[in-house]
């Protein structure tokens, strides 16, 4: 199984810390980078990750607080100087591309095409072996969390049974897993025939949520998640002030995280005043066990 690896390119909400940029991820499968939020300073830090900053097709902006996306230009700006071509796709939320245009217009003219696209619920973006959707989070302004559902895989080609039934190897074998029928003399052969089915498997799934309160729909869209990524302003003693921001306490995201029945949680987006990690831990853990606080530069494999 291929593995599928998240970088965490900063874990810390609103302002940097000296030891923190701003919250943003890359999820890196088979060669693509899906890239959500580009803050401030992003660029610097996926130089120092594995990640390079030039193989990024996809950006997932979740909403237009400068905290999620003010990266774009500078980012944008040092690819041009490297002279990219590849097309980079922005999706950000209603009214996002314009704001996006009218800043960038003031100052670059990218060496590459960009194309726009709006974030809205359901499926932004369907490719052969991913898909990506998003759901809306409760936050001062339109705010999206992004599900990234790799597909899942029906079954392995057989070649021992495709042998067996004396069906020669070369295109024949690619004409059958494409679903279409195969003739030997009288016979007739399908897909099915040469398929094994015990080597099904769900596609691993993904879940970014950054600014919001905590929302049923995150349980629901997150449910049996392989790794569930989620905002984590406040601790429990500040509440009232993740209340009134709009953002979540290290508990409540454990919580969600336990409705939701992921296998693993990693908390980010992190205030100033948050600096213990332990605390963090230590809350997030009283309610579900498998919880992580991630460093900038931490991966995940799944
Ligand atoms: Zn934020
Ligand atoms: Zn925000």
């Amino acid at each position: 199984m291929e593995p599928i690896k998240v970088t965490f390119l900063g874990t810390s909400g609103s302002v940097p810390q000296k030891d923190k940029n701003f919250a943003s991820a890359v999820i890196t499968l088979s060669g693509s980078n899906l890239l959500f939020d580009c803050p401030e300073g992003n660029q610097r830090q996926l130089m120092k990750s594995n990640v390079s900053l030039m193989k990024i097709k996809n950006v997932f902006i979740s909403h237009m607080h400068a905290d999620h996306f003010l990266g774009l230009f500078g980012w944008i700006a040092t690819m041009t100087l490297n002279d990219r071509r590849d097309k980079l796709t922005i999706f950000s939320p209603r009214g996002g591309k314009q704001k996006i245009q009218r800043i960038m217009k003031e100052i670059i003219k990218p060496s590459f095409e960009i194309e726009y696209k709006e974030v809205k619920t359901g499926i932004i973006l369907k490719e052969e072996n991913f898909s990506i959707s998003a759901f809306a989070l409760k936050h001062e302004i339109a705010c999206f969390g992004f599900v990234f559902r790799e597909k899942d895989k029906e079954g392995e080609f057989d070649r021992k049974k495709a042998e067996k039934l004396g069906i020669p190897p070369g295109p024949m074998y690619s004409k059958l897993i494409a679903g279409k029928k195969v003739k030997i003399g009288k016979k007739t052969f399908t897909k099915k025939d040469v398929m094994n089915y015990n080597k099904k498997r769900v596609g691993r799934k993904i879940v970014f949520v950054s600014d919001t309160r905590p929302i049923n729909t995150t349980i629901t869209k997150a449910m049996g998640a392989d790794l569930l990524i989620h905002e984590s302003s406040f601790l429990e003693d500040h509440q009232q002030n993740a209340i009134d921001s709009l953002h979540s306490t290290a508990r409540e995201a454990a919580n969600i995280a336990k409705k939701a029945k992921v296998k693993q949680l990693a908390l980010f987006h992190f205030s100033a005043r948050l600096d213990d990690v332990k605390e963090i831990q230590k809350e997030a853990k009283s309610v579900f066990t498998n919880s992580v606080v991630v460093k900038d530069f931490d991966e995940i494999k799944l």
